[in-house]
């Protein structure tokens, strides 16, 4: 479906996105039931948002994307300036001012029928920009979560490497069955010797003693993890990547999780227990405040491109 007007067709609004090489409406986003990105989960993904028509640290989400897809040794078509591009026009299609902007790349399907090597098949990128998502509630975030401690241990690094943003989610999802079980809202997994990692779609950070910490194992190098340790250190609130034992989540002062599709979001019941007063911490709200600030002040904002005719 190809655009010559600088008005997005009507088709895409709400939602765009760009399979195989074309523009097209989320409805018809679709792929063959053999990639192997959807049988082996075969690929690397990152989420971008974009707030008030800007995206928020794109090239922070560029680097992280081309490492994954280096590390899986996924190569699709598209180079970086032309990802990029891709992204601009998926949102700018869509007519959002507010998006969760997905950039995918999947192995694809073997070019020689039943070949099983991974060299054979053509990898191909996908992307497409959909209205924002929360990934707990926003009333949920206004309450805190209550966060589930996980029976099963997250899958070990040295088996699926978490920096590497992947779909291979099997035991985040067993965690959140477990969770929405015990009606809690959502799960926090810890590694087999005990370590906390993080959740279904967060990293997580604990306040223990005034310090403000997060795990360093088990996680993805999350951008809105980043952003929080950088507001720490504006606020000169000691902040430190490191193993957190079990027992530290559990007694925590305060308890928030972080991701792109949400922000800084404060929880208020670990397991059993309740954090402080039932609510949000102080801590977590002062950062989760400055974290909006920052999208208001036009940090780390870049515009998302007008749409340009296609010839
Ligand atoms: N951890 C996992 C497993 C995730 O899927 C995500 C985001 O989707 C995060 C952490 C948070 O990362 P970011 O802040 O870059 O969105």
């Amino acid at each position: 479906m190809s655009n010559t007007a600088n008005t997005p067709p009507a088709a895409f609004n709400g939602g765009a996105a760009y399979v195989k090489g074309r523009f097209v409406p989320m409805e018809e986003a679709v792929l063959p039931v053999t990639d192997w990105g959807f049988t082996r989960s075969d690929v690397v993904y990152d989420v971008v948002h974009v707030t008030n028509g800007c995206f928020f640290r794109l090239q922070d989400h560029l680097d992280r994307f081309e490492w994954a897809m280096a590390r899986r040794r996924l190569r699709p078509a598209e180079d970086r300036a032309a990802i990029e591009a891709v992204l601009h026009r998926c949102v700018a299609l869509s007519g959002l001012r507010d998006a969760y902007v997905n950039m995918t790349c999947s192995r694809g399907r073997p070019r020689v029928h039943g070949s099983r090597r991974p060299a054979d098949c053509d990898n191909h990128l996908i992307a497409y920009a959909v209205p924002w998502i929360d990934v707990i509630p926003k009333q949920v975030q206004e309450r805190g979560a209550h966060l589930w401690i996980a029976g099963l241990p997250r899958v070990p690094d040295a088996s699926v490497d978490p920096r590497v943003k992947n779909y291979q989610w099997s035991d985040l999802t067993t965690g959140l069955l477990e969770a929405h079980d015990h009606d809690f809202d959502t799960a926090i997994l810890c590694d087999a010797d005990g370590y906390v990692t993080e959740g279904p779609g967060f990293n997580v950070f604990i306040v223990r003693d005034g310090r403000v910490l997060t795990p360093d194992r088990g996680s993805l190098h999350g951008i809105t993890r980043k952003t929080a340790l950088e507001i720490c250190s504006e606020l000169g609130i000691e902040a430190a990547v490191t193993a957190i034992p079990r027992t530290w989540l559990e007694e925590a002062d305060e308890v928030f999780t972080t991701t792109t599709a949400g922000g800084i979001m404060p929880v208020s019941r670990v397991a059993g227990r309740i954090l402080g007063n039932d609510r949000p911490g102080p801590i977590s709200m002062k950062i989760r405040d400055i974290y909006w600030r920052w999208h208001e002040d036009g940090r780390h904002a870049t515009p998302v491109r007008p749409l340009e005719p296609v010839a």
